[in-house]
This record gives C-alpha cells, structure tokens and sequence, in this order.
C-alpha cells in the first residue's frame, strides 16, 4: 500500500483533475448552454476594483466612482461592499452573447470566480456548483475517484443552505471499504 500523499498534493492532485474536468467536459458545452453562467442570474460575480473598472469601462476614479453607486446613480447591477464589488442581475459587459463565449477568457483581468466555477479545488476538497447544467456530480465523482486512485473514495454532500454546492471529499479507503468503494463505481 502506497502511503497517502500529503495534504498539500492531494489539493494539487485534486485542483488538477478540476481543472481536467472543466477543460473537457464543461468548456465545451458553454457555446450550447441554456442558462449560461455570464448572464449572472441567479449567479453573482465578485470583482476587484481593476477588473470592475476595465470590463464596465469606467473612466472615473474609484472614489467618484463609490460616490455615484452610493448615491443611486451607479449600474443597478453592481453593488460595494468589503472593498469589492458584485455584479447581479445582468449580463457580463464581457459575455459576448452571439458566440456564448467570454471576450476576456485567459486574461488576467477575468475574475478568479469565473475561471472556478462551476468546480474547483477548495482546502482539500472538491465543491462543485451545480447549477451549471454541464455538471453531471455521478460523473464528476467518478472523474475525481479516477484522479486520486484506488486507495481513495470520494464522498460528497450538499451545503445545507445552498444545496446545488456540493463538496467532494477525498476518504483513504481501509478494509472493508475498500470492497464498498469497488461496488460503488
Ligand atoms: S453555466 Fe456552465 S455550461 Fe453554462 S456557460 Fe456557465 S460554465 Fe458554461
Ligand atoms: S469575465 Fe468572462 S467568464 Fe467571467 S462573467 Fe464575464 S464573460 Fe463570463
């Protein structure tokens, strides 16, 4: 028996296989998908002030800026709060809606939720959000299970006031689990 990689590998091992998971599977369904994630509804982006400023094309300076939203004559879509800004209810000025594609897609002004979502490596587990239609969790499991090995099993569950955030855990398999696990998959 192989001994279990540390902690941190593990995280590495499995941000990985995310990310495999998304290149493969999620990606390409975008161009297609009925509820794309970029319309931002019912999803909220989160944005740091340089990549609020380049995608709105915001001429002024920030505090004219936080001067108007607070006033009311900000975008409706975005909001302030703990020095960042969250855009809801209207579409990514970057979404690019003819090609369902993103206009910034590898640049380094595209918001690290954008390239997370829908799953992503989080303190050693797996959360995946489900409601990107892409997301198959039976399968998503077993992409997971495939990734970590066979001295590992996967167990999920669903976040109790969010339900479609679904966390993946990565268990060692011992004894008699190890045959629960090969009935399982
Ligand atoms: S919800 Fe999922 S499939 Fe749809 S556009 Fe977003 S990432 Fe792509
Ligand atoms: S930056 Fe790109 S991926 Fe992120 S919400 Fe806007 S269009 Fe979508």
């Amino acid at each position: 028996m192989s001994p279990r990689p540390p902690r941190r590998l593990l995280a590495q091992e499995l941000a990985a296989a995310a990310a495999a998971y998304q290149a493969a599977v999620v990606i390409p369904h975008c161009a297609e998908c009925s509820k794309p994630c970029c319309r931002l509804d019912p999803l909220v982006l989160e944005l740091e002030w340089k990549q609020l400023k380049t995608l709105w094309q915001i001429e002024e300076s920030r505090n004219a800026f936080d001067r108007r939203l607070g006033s009311g004559q900000g975008p409706e879509e975005i909001r302030a709060g703990n020095g960042l800004y969250y855009a809801h209810g209207k579409a990514c000025p970057a979404y690019d809606q003819a090609q369902g594609s993103c206009r910034v897609y590898g640049q380094e002004v595209k918001p690290v939720g954008c390239s997370d979502f829908p799953v992503y490596e989080d303190q050693g587990s797996v959360v995946a959000d489900l409601r990107c239609e892409a997301v198959d969790l039976k399968a998503l499991v077993a992409w997971m299970a495939r990734a970590v090995g066979p001295e590992f099993r996967i167990v999920h569950s669903a976040d109790e006031e969010f339900p479609f955030l679904v966390t993946l855990s990565v268990k060692k398999v011992t004894g008699n689990a190890r045959v629960s696990k090969r009935t399982r998959y």
